[in-house]
């Protein structure tokens, strides 16, 4: 597989490499690895490249892992100029260690970047510092069902300056996380919250970047939904058209075999979704992305024409929901087999179980 255009291809970074001495031992990196909570345990090292409007791209390091140290008057801290990305390294069953569309997360970063007006990474380097991660920590990808390293690399403004404007300096890090299965004991399907008082995006807002000012305005809905009894929240927009939940996109399916997923400007476009829409249109269903009102959703659901509506994330894979609340109404979802095969195909090529016919993978130790 090509991921890149050749000619035009950059010369690799020369990244430094500082060991961490205090590395976890072999012994105690099992015992973690046994069960990891997704976002609590760290690998022993991070990699970082800085960035400046003078210099560009400079100084790619691994290190070990650990504090970074910041002017209290780092524009990120004041005015949250700040993106991120996920994706996981999966390890097969001979012990080789691949990652999933790499290449996709790399433009999405990019238009990311290109949206919170910080610097655009080269996917080139983006890739590289996932390999040079793995390089150094790949004994933390761990080889249980359903386990995986989970990879977020972000970038924020560091410059030391409160006037507004895009800053000057800026740090790319990657850091990792094993996690364990997302559902211990199958895919359960999850209870939605319809947040009508909060939006998580607006019309020519920051909705389809990947930043952390979206996730800080979705946690008050969020808390809400807690209380409500519901596990997750989903969002409209202006228009009441549904959008997505507060990190995972959503997908109905119709009694006529068609997957219909809502298309906005406001919508974070999740890779999983794009991979699931494929091996659904590789099945023979068709696809529609278009503006999903939410009366179509609850009178689809009444009359029968939906079938099935599921959230997908690269975190959880597929998510069927079971139940709609919002203010005075409780709709029951329709739960089919459809959601469940699309995440078994989609795993099974990730984990190198299923033949990977879109050349979706990348060995990343190799
Ligand atoms: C990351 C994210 C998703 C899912 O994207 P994937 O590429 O499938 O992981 C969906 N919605 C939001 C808001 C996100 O941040």
């Amino acid at each position: 597989m090509t991921l890149i255009d050749s000619e035009n291809a950059l010369a690799p970074l020369e990244f430094a490499v500082t060991k961490n001495l205090a590395a976890v031992s072999p012994a105690a990196r099992e015992e973690l690895l046994r069960d990891p909570v997704f976002g609590t345990t760290f690998t022993d090292h991070m990699v970082d490249i800085c960035w400046s409007a003078r210099g560009g791209w400079h100084r790619p390091r691994v290190q070990p892992y650990g504090p970074i140290s910041l002017d209290p008057a780092a524009a990120v801290l004041h005015y949250g100029q700040e993106i991120f990305e996920g994706i996981k390294a999966y390890r097969h069953a001979d012990g080789s260690i691949h990652t999933f569309r790499p290449d996709q997360n790399g433009r999405r970063l990019q238009r990311s970047a290109r949206r919170l007006a910080l610097p655009e990474l080269p996917v080139e380097y983006f890739i590289q510092s996932l390999r040079e991660l793995i390089a150094v920590d790949g004994d933390w990808v761990p080889s249980g069902a359903d386990q995986s390293l989970y990879l977020r690399p972000f970038m924020f403004a560091k410059e030391a300056f409160l006037g507004v404007r895009p800053a000057n300096k800026v740090a790319y890090y990657l850091i990792a996380s094993p996690v364990a299965a997302y559902f211990k004991g199958g895919a359960k399907p999850v209870s939605i919250w319809l947040s009508e008082d909060y939006a998580r995006a607006g019309k020519g807002g920051t909705g389809a970047a990947k930043t952390g000012g979206n996730y800080a305005a979705s946690l008050l809905p969020q808390a809400e939904a807690y209380e409500q009894g519901c596990d997750q929240v989903v969002f409209l927009d202006q228009d009441g058209d549904v959008e997505e939940l507060g990190g995972m996109n959503i997908v109905f399916v119709y009694k006529d075999g068609t997957l219909v997923t809502p298309q906005s400007d406001s919508i974070l476009e999740g890779i999983t979704r794009d991979s699931l829409l494929q091996l659904a249109r590789d099945r023979g269903h068709a696809v529609e992305e278009r503006r999903v009102p939410l009366s179509e959703w609850r009178e689809g659901v009444a009359s029968g024409d939906i079938v099935e509506v599921f959230a997908c994330g690269t975190a959880a894979v597929v998510a069927p929901i079971g139940t709609l609340k919002g203010k005075g109404f409780e709709d029951a979802q329709p739960t089919g087999t459809l959601a469940l095969e699309l995440r078994q195909h989609l795993t099974d090529i990730q984990y190198g179980r299923a033949e990977d016919t879109h050349g979706w993978l990348l060995r990343l130790d190799a």
